[in-house]
């Protein structure tokens, strides 16, 4: 039995994701942009799935824009932004803990004059929004926050800081990576009080290599990618009607569920916890209160790789941290408080709603052998 706990990574595609994305290869092949009827099929299928995940997070169709995946949302958001602003506000404030399509990003900008401040966890592994607030100011143009973290699960108080931010700065465009929180926590944009908002088809069971970049009516975003002028001129280059037919697809079937998986995959951080309290030497790097789909642990003594490597052996598939990063460490394990040893050991375990409780004991199991068995 081989046992998938990385879906933080990526998810298996959904069988309705597989078979509109097989129609829009077979059936409706044509270029949504071409005048006849093949093409006029092929904008129809953009259109609907345009329409399902508009309503998912309860905004308007011509707000969301198809990217390559969340990478490139972020980067359209971050660069697209600021250049539409920045010539008159200079100062980006994003949090410590941001995946890397977000931090690499700034960090590029911040080599082209950008001033870009880091709000990191206080001493109790915790953002609070007071400390963004206090960072921003009138010449700040741009506040990134992500939903959930990747490594972690740890939920970030996006919606608090937002509304504070934007009561005292309402001319301040609030981003939010909402990648792993998307169609794991109710996400609703006017709530959120988000201006930009990125999301990734692979993590919700639809396919790699399509994102959406959600942006609210009024906020001027200028384009990273030229061309043909699709998305509005917002995302130049023919739309990939396969992969975007698959996002529509995954989102309609899970949309519905979301609240039911959350209490499912609760009892399912629970029962792993309790599997893994019995095993010597671990100790849970992820917040009680975090998002239940992301569990973060380390076995002490034992490094990541060589821990990851033995699981392996047996067909039991987990991540060392962002994987992302192919093994390296991030960093953002540290600004949590997880340091050393602690995070050289640290292992994500990731769960769906699919995932089985016999999978879990097959890797608490696995794990209490590793322990025994692994030297340093
Ligand atoms: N943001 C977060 C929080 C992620 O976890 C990931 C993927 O790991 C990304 C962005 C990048 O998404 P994509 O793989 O669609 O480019």
């Amino acid at each position: 039995m081989s046992v998938y706990l990385d879906n933080a990574a990526t998810t298996k595609p959904c069988e309705e994701a597989v078979a509109a994305a097989l129609n829009a290869m077979t059936e409706n092949f044509g270029n949504p942009s071409s005048l006849h009827r093949a093409g006029l099929n092929a904008q129809l299928i953009v259109d609907k799935a345009r329409k399902v995940i508009a309503d998912s997070i309860g905004a308007e169709r011509d707000t969301i824009y198809f990217t390559s995946g969340a990478t490139e949302s972020n980067n359209l958001a971050l660069r697209g932004a600021s250049s539409a602003y920045g010539r008159k506000r200079r100062k980006i404030v994003i949090s410590s803990v941001e995946h890397a399509s977000v931090e690499e990003t700034v960090a590029d900008l911040e080599s082209k004059g950008f001033e870009v401040v880091r709000v990191a966890p206080r001493e109790d592994g915790r953002l609070y929004a007071a400390d963004f607030v206090r960072e921003c100011d009138e010449n700040t143009c741009l506040l990134s926050m992500m939903l959930v973290n990747n490594e972690t699960g740890y939920i970030l108080p996006v919606k608090e800081t937002f509304s504070f931010v934007k009561r005292k700065f309402p001319d301040i465009i609030t981003h939010c990576d909402c990648v792993q929180g998307y169609m794991k926590l109710p996400l609703r944009v006017q709530a959120l009080n988000a201006d930009l908002i990125s999301l990734s088809g692979h993590k919700i069971h639809a396919v790699k290599g399509v994102g959406v970049l959600y942006i609210k009516k009024g906020i001027r975003v200028l384009p990273i990618v030229t061309g043909g002028k699709q998305e509005k001129g917002i995302r130049s280059g023919t739309e990939s009607v396969p992969l975007i037919a698959a996002f529509g697809a995954a989102v309609e079937k899970l949309a519905p569920t979301i609240q039911e998986r959350y209490e499912s995959v609760s009892r399912l951080k629970q029962y792993l916890l309790e599997k893994i309290s019995a095993v010597d030497g671990i100790a849970v790097n992820s917040p009680d209160d975090g998002s239940p789909y992301v569990v973060n642990i380390s076995a002490e003594g034992k490094r990541s790789e060589i821990m990851l490597h033995f699981l392996e052996q047996k067909e039991i598939y987990v991540s060392s941290g962002s994987a992302c990063s192919k093994g390296q460490q991030s960093g953002v394990l540290g600004q949590f408080g997880i340091k050393g040893k602690r995070a050289d050991s640290a292992v994500r375990i990731s769960m769906t709603a699919e995932t089985k409780a016999d999978e879990l004991d097959a890797f608490a199991e696995a794990l209490h052998e590793g322990m025994e068995k692994i030297r340093g």
